[in-house]
């Protein structure tokens, strides 16, 4: 089973139940492993005690301009849909954090001019934690382009942990870094709040979901702190509400020391035994 925990903002307690899901089901005693995809920002790691065991470099391939047969014709500018290369008067210029690794200049170059070569974005680290194995993308600073990133952390732990449950944590948002942090899972768990931002954010991600033909469900975080739209609208929508966790500054508090929650709190573990359930026995929307 692989797993994708989203959320359409941040904010919403997504790292917090991916953690303590994975740590829980891995106290059960099955084989599971957790890749932190918020590859901008990745902070799953704070929640664990972990210790390095391998470290992958990540890289992009990106067109280099070779100046000598070039005739400065400027096809290469004319056909970037990204707008990663500039034809000067003299040169060509390259944004690298631009480029979509797309090969179309260096297809269309007629002088060759245009090699495409690996140039580094970021890395993937491997952790060992004391029940599960944890994976997590890191952008380099200045890096700008999330995707491939997140694909490549997807494809390692798709070919290391083949036999084993997936939960990808995914970045918040409803963009291009969510929808391949998504697109390849069993299913897909939006966590929201009880707020009408939570709702506004939450039917976004609906329908970003719905575009992606997924299956998915909601947990709704810090519930009785706002009002009931959220669960009306699941209601209205026909969407499962996985699990309501109860609003508690405990949890709150456990979160800011970065503790794992459900060793300590009893409803909160509770909502991960729904969670569990659900998995076991998915009932879902598209
Ligand atoms: S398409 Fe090739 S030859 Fe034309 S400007 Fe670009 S690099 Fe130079
Ligand atoms: S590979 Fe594609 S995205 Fe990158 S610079 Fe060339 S045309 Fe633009």
């Amino acid at each position: 089973m692989k797993l994708t925990i989203a959320s359409g903002k941040g904010g919403t307690g997504k790292t917090t139940i991916s953690t303590n899901l994975t740590s829980l089901i891995a106290d059960m005693g099955k084989n599971i492993v957790l890749t932190d995809l918020d590859v901008e920002e990745p902070n799953s790691a704070l929640f664990l005690q972990t210790k390095l065991s391998n470290t992958k470099i990540s890289n992009k391939i990106v067109p280099t301009w070779e100046s000598n047969d070039c005739t400065l014709c400027g096809k290469c500018a004319k056909n970037c849909n990204f707008n990663a290369i500039v034809a000067m008067p003299n040169e060509i210029l390259i944004f690298p954090e631009l480029c979509h690794s797309c090969y179309a200049c260096s297809e269309l170059c007629p002088t060759n001019s245009l090699l495409m070569k690996p140039t580094r974005i970021g890395e993937i680290k491997e952790f060992e934690t004391k029940n599960f194995p944890f994976i997590e993308g890191r952008l380099d600073l200045g890096q700008e382009m999330a995707v491939p990133l997140i694909s490549q952390s997807i494809r390692y732990t798709k070919e290391k942990y083949k036999n084993h449950i997936m939960i990808f944590d995914a970045p918040p948002g409803t963009s291009c870094p969510v929808i391949e942090a998504s697109r390849g899972s069993d299913f897909v768990i939006l966590v929201t709040e009880s707020t009408p931002f939570g709702l506004n954010d939450l039917k976004l991600a609906v329908e970003t979901m719905r575009v992606l033909d997924k299956n998915f469900g909601v947990i709704i975080n810090r519930y009785g702190i706002g009002e009931i739209s959220v669960e009306e609208y699941c209601l209205k929508e026909n969407i499962p509400i996985i699990t309501k966790v109860k609003n508690d500054k405990n949890i709150a508090k456990l979160y800011s020391k970065g503790e794992l929650i459900y060793k300590q709190i009893d409803h909160f573990k509770n909502s991960l035994d729904e969670i569990i359930t659900f998995i076991g026995d998915i009932k879902c929307v598209k």
